[in-house]
C-alpha cells in the first residue's frame, strides 16, 4: 500500500508496505542449510535475507591469535555483491568492518569461550539480500548457527532495529524507512539473561521515545529468540511446542 502525500505514515497510521507501527516483517528462521559448516543457519526479516556459517572450535593457520584461557571468535561480515540493486563493490568496505565488529560483540557475552583455550570460532555473516537490518538478522542468525554447531551458550540472542519515521517510532525498519527515516536504533541482546548485547543510535530520540524505542525492540527481541528455540527444537528432537 501506498503512504499518504509521499510520507512514510499513511493517514491510517500504516507504514509504506501496510505495516502496523509495532509489526515486524514476515520472519523466516532455518538451521542446518550447509552441510560443510559446523553451524548453519539463514534468516529473512522479510526481503533481508542473511546466511550464517560457523567453523570451530578449531586450530586456525595463525596460531599467534590464541588466547591461552579461551577460544577467540572471529566474525566476518559481507554484504555479497548482488546483494543490493545499487552496485556494492566487492572489497571489503569500512561499514562491513564495523559491522564485524558489532556482530562480534553481540555473541561474545553468550559464548562460553573458557571451555576451548588457545582455538578460534569462525562465524561467517553473508548478506544474500539487503532490505535494512542485516546487522540485527546478522545477529539472529549467527545466533542461530553457533547453537546449531553446537558452541555451548549461555543464551540466544536476537536482534532488531525500532526507527523513527514521520514522527512514529517503527519496529524492524526496512531500507526505505532507514534512508529517510529521523533515527534508527539496532539492538541485540539475550532475554534469558536479561542482557543488551548491541545498542547503537542512529539520528535523534528524545529520552522518552527512547525508552518505548527499547521497550518495542525488546518484545520483539523475546518473540525473535522464542522462534529460534523452536527452530532448534523443531531440528534437534523433531517435535514442535506451542
Ligand atoms: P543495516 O543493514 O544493519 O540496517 P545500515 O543501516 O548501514 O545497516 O544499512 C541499511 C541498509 O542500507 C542495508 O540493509 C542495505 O539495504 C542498504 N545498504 C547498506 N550499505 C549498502 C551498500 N554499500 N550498497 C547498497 N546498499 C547498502
Amino acid at each position: 500500500m501506498k503512504a499518504a502525500h509521499g510520507r512514510l505514515i499513511s493517514e491510517e497510521g500504516l507504514r509504506h508496505d501496510g505495516r502496523r507501527p509495532d509489526e515486524h516483517r514476515p520472519v523466516k528462521m532455518e538451521v542446518g542449510v550447509l552441510s560443510n559448516a559446523d553451524g548453519s543457519a539463514m534468516v529473512e526479516f522479510g526481503r533481508t535475507k542473511v546466511l550464517a556459517a560457523v567453523y570451530g572450535p578449531r586450530e586456525p593457520p595463525q596460531r599467534f591469535m590464541l588466547l591461552p584461557d579461551r577460544a577467540i571468535l572471529r566474525v566476518r561480515y559481507h554484504m555479497a555483491p548482488f546483494s543490493t540493486s545499487d552496485r556494492k563493490s566487492p572489497a571489503p568496505s569500512r561499514r562491513e568492518v564495523e559491522l564485524s565488529k558489532v556482530i562480534r560483540e553481540a555473541l561474545e557475552p553468550v559464548v562460553i569461550s573458557e571451555l576451548y583455550p588457545r582455538t578460534a570460532i569462525d562465524v561467517f555473516v553473508e548478506v544474500l539480500q539487503a532490505d535494512g537490518g542485516t546487522r540485527t538478522a546478522g545477529v539472529t542468525a549467527a545466533s542461530l548457527a553457533l547453537a546449531d554447531a553446537g558452541i555451548p551458550m549461555r543464551a540466544l540472542v536476537a536482534g532488531v532495529a525500532v526507527g523513527k519515521v514521520d514522527g512514529v517510532l517503527v519496529l524492524d525498519v526496512d531500507e526505505v524507512e532507514d534512508s529517510a527515516g529521523e533515527a534508527d536504533l539496532p539492538v541485540a541482546g539475550a532475554p534469558d539473561l536479561g542482557l543488551i548485547t548491541l545498542l547503537q543510535l542512529n539520528g535523534v530520540l528524545s529520552e522518552e521515545e527512547f525508552e518505548q524505542a527499547l521497550d518495542m525492540a525488546w518484545r520483539a527481541i523475546e518473540d525473535l529468540v522464542r522462534q529460534e528455540k523452536e527452530v532448534l527444537r523443531r531440528k534437534y528432537q523433531g517435535v514442535s511446542r506451542a
